[in-house]
């Protein structure tokens, strides 16, 4: 039975002092404060591995994301896909929610990836959207509330674990509007009863404010990005974000940039300040809170960028302890799984991550994991 000490260990709650992590069969048999190790990590942090809950497998994290995928076969984007999977594990980042894909392609390669050779997935297929509204060409096309239902059943009956509807335009494609609302709430209510009655989550990516407080109103499980986007900046709504914070809903933060030199997209650039209040009026709120780094749609975010978010938050204010929760128990009872994911507990899955020296003290520490687990295998 392996047994991996620890100097200290993070259990999805708490930090806690050394301890030996004893895995079986890829789970979490007992952790116990002493007793023999087949394996000493020596001065490091155990954590549970991390999960991003907003990703895009299909895209490259190229100059041109949208346009290579346009470009490439199924197939040729499944190889890609595959290495991505294998960035993502080695970042420590174990679990990812895919958030739209194109031809479900993400499920395909949840169902064909080895233990060892990725995260777990996670996915939604397509986006559902509205007739050329955001991420159109994604192929998740559906108006109208009878419209709507039936792609919810399609994605029940295909097997996704989240189902993903785009309730106001985005910035990757051209023709919407972030700042403005594709569908009426009839619809919204419609996606989320039907997902809801299929068992299944329910994703909403929402920019603009009127679209948070639809979203809200619907029902929705998460709010993705949640920036307030206004027209020419972003100005956030004290009242939606109070309602935000009285109810059950989680907002997923897209936190998360590394260092390019190349300045973001001018949608986002000349709305930064205002989303960054956003964010900080979210914190100060006490609003339930996730990171979806959006992974994959540009160049400052590569497969794995996830620990470049705790860093990003941790810097704008939030408790170090708080993002660590977000990325771990919290982001695993966003996507479901909390009751395998997001913790060090006996009868979890074996998925961790180790990092030098103290992540509550410096949390940059997760940007260089020094030894990555999944299902009990060493990754690096
Ligand atoms: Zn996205």
């Amino acid at each position: 039975m392996p047994a991996i000490r620890a100097r200290r260990l993070f259990d999805g709650r708490e930090l806690l002092g050394e301890r030996v992590v004893h895995v079986t069969d890829g789970k979490i048999n007992a952790v116990t404060v002493d007793g023999p190790a087949d394996l000493d990590l020596g001065d490091v942090t155990l954590l549970p591995g991390l999960i991003d809950c907003h990703v895009h497998l299909v895209f490259d994290a190229g100059a041109d994301p949208v346009g290579r995928l346009r470009e490439s076969s199924d197939e040729e984007v499944l190889d890609r896909m595959r290495e991505e999977a294998a960035r993502t594990v080695a970042a420590g980042v174990t679990t990812v929610r895919d958030l739209g894909d194109r031809g479900y392609l993400a499920l395909r390669l949840a169902e064909k990836l080895g233990v060892t050779e990725g995260p777990e997935i996670l996915a939604s297929g397509p986006p559902i959207t509205t007739t050329g509204g955001h991420c159109w060409f994604l192929g998740g096309q559906a108006d109208g509330v009878e419209g709507v239902r039936a792609a919810v059943r399609e994605r029940a009956e295909r097997g996704v674990h989240v189902v993903k509807m785009m309730v106001t335009g985005g910035e990757m494609t051209p023709g919407t509007f972030s700042h403005l609302r594709q569908y009426g709430l009839a619809e919204l209510c419609a996606a989320v009863e039907e997902a809801h009655a299929h068992g299944l989550p329910i994703a909403a990516h929402a920019h603009a404010g009127e679209g948070i407080a639809d979203a809200l109103a619907a029902g929705f499980d998460t709010i993705e990005h949640c920036s307030f986007m206004t027209e020419h900046a972003a100005e956030h709504d004290e009242t939606i974000i109070a309602r935000l914070a009285a109810s059950d809903v989680i907002v997923s933060l897209t936190a998360g940039i590394v260092p390019t030199g190349e300045p973001p997209p001018p949608g986002v650039a000349k709305r930064m300040p205002g989303i960054i209040a956003a964010v900080r009026a979210l914190q100060a709120a006490g609003v339930a809170f996730v990171i979806g780094s959006d992974a994959g749609i540009g160049p400052g975010k590569p497969h794995g960028v996830l620990p470049y978010g705790a860093r990003m938050l941790v810097d704008l204010g939030y408790a170090p302890l708080d993002v660590l929760r977000s990325v771990t128990s919290r982001a695993a009872r966003a996507c479901r799984v909390a009751d395998r994911k997001g913790r060090i507990m006996q009868g979890y899955d074996a998925d961790l991550v180790a990092v030098s020296g103290d992540p509550l003290a410096d949390i940059s520490v997760l940007q260089r994991p020094s030894a990555v687990f999944r299902m009990g295998r060493r990754l690096r």
